[in-house]
């Protein structure tokens, strides 16, 4: 190990902190960070990459490297389980004029994870060491320390900042005593993966979202391994049923069934099960530490924004900290961070991602027919579709972070 302390020592190796070691790194500055998986984890949760995240990862072509391990996706819609109709269409051609990249990438976390490992491999100044897990955290005025628990033995590393990006169970946040408010929904939600061929068979694009007053059910395609890839089905489950009903293959069939009727039975490649939560960090900021990703914020998937918030932390947070480590910028810099960072996760996607949920769920039929009518009425008015487009592509929310000031933090 290099004989002077970090800048920066990072918890937890998933995609934001391996980001912002990425991005510490590129900048010079002296970065450890922490995991407490023996390797990197080869993780199916996130791969929907909004246009403004693209534009933050733009820098070294790495959001074009995002597109070529993973799939372009101009286009979303909405469908009517019960009635089989297609409610609603968007095309990110709509932004063309507001970024430069009008289209999601499809790209499975881990191959982020995977393509972030190897441009880190390039900086000497940048220390990975898996298998640690980071146990307590101690504050002084101008340093912080971490107590970290290693295969053999306990060792303890300082630096000037602290990154928490160790997930929603955050041991960083905890041992800052950082509340973690919100709600957790009663209902988990199952992914199944198949082979099934959705786009062929059933005419449905690259990301499509069924509402229906049963059960709802997001469908969405993933490169996998290559051609011809795979598709992900994401519903509710009855918080009344055991794992084990969920994940049986009768279970799994009668879901997939249900949902999709076929005259044989699906392939299913993987089945996870997962807790689902709406809780926001009261603070991102305490003193030394700064929270990012799903240890500072975690919702719903429905919408696809829980990285793409993260990512967007990430960026923001190792900037300001490279400006006040380099380029001497005051310290208060860094609760513009934390102020621009939270008032995006409150306003936008906590908002956004429950009332997608909410949308999707809606079991009265004059609330149903009230969102449907208004999914049809936007997608038919170019100026309302840019509009709506602007909010789920994350563009009005990196908006209203660039416009608060310093002096608001
Ligand atoms: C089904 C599903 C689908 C999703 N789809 C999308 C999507 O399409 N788009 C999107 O933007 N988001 C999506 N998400 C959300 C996304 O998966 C998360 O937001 C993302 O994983 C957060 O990344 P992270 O690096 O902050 O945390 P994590 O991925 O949880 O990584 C944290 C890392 O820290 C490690 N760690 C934990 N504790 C310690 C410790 N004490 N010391 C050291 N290391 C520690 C962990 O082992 C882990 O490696 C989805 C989530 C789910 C469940």
């Amino acid at each position: 190990m290099p004989s002077e302390n970090p800048h920066v020592l990072i918890a937890g190796g998933g995609p934001v902190g391996l980001l912002c070691a990425w991005l510490l790194g590129r900048r010079g500055l002296r970065v450890r960070l922490f995991d407490d998986n023996a390797a990197p984890q080869a993780d199916p949760r996130a791969a929907t990459t909004h246009p403004a995240t693209l534009e933050l990862l733009a820098e070294d072509g790495f959001a074009a490297d995002m597109a070529r391990v993973g799939l372009v996706a101009p286009i979303f819609q909405f469908w009517d389980r019960p009635s089989g109709e297609k409610v609603a269409e968007f095309d990110h051609v709509l932004l063309k004029d507001d970024t430069r990249f009008p289209y999601v990438v499809q790209c499975e976390q881990f191959k982020t994870a995977q393509l972030l490992l190897e441009r880190l491999r390039k900086f000497p100044n940048v220390e990975l060491l898996f298998g640690h897990a980071v146990a307590d955290v101690a504050h002084s005025a101008d340093s912080v320390s971490v107590e970290v628990r290693g295969a053999r033995n306990m060792t303890t590393h300082t630096a000037a900042y602290l990154i928490g990006a160790d997930g929603g169970r955050s041991t960083v946040r905890k041992a800052c005593d950082i509340d973690f408010e919100g709600f957790t929904w009663p209902e988990r939600f199952i992914v199944l993966t198949t082979p099934y061929d959705f786009e062929a068979r059933r005419g449905y694009c690259y990301r499509s979202y069924f509402a229906d007053p049963g059960a709802w059910c997001n469908c969405f395609k993933v490169s996998a391994d290559g051609p011809p890839g795979l598709w992900r089905t994401v519903y509710p489950t009855d918080p009344a049923q055991s794992e084990d009903a969920i994940l049986s293959d009768a279970g799994v069939q009668a879901r997939m069934q249900s949902f999709f009727p076929s005259p044989e039975p699906y392939e299913i490649v993987h089945r996870n099960l997962y807790v689902t939560h709406q809780r926001v960090a009261a603070t991102f900021r305490k003193g030394r530490v700064l929270l990012a990703g799903d240890a500072a914020h975690v919702n719903n998937p429905i919408g696809g924004m829980g990285l793409n918030g993260g990512i967007q932390d990430a960026a923001n947070a190792c900037d300001k900290l490279a400006q006040v480590l380099r380029d001497g910028a005051p310290e208060r810099l860094l609760d513009l961070y934390g102020r621009q960072r939270r008032t995006v996760a409150v306003e936008f996607v906590q908002e956004q991602s429950i009332a997608n949920k909410k949308r999707l769920e809606a079991r009265d039929p004059a609330a149903r027919k009230k969102n449907l009518d208004e999914l049809r009425a936007m997608a038919a008015d170019p100026a309302r579709a840019r509009q709506f487009l602007l909010r789920t592509a994350m563009i009005a929310s990196q908006q209203r972070a660039a416009a608060m000031t310093l002096e608001e933090a």
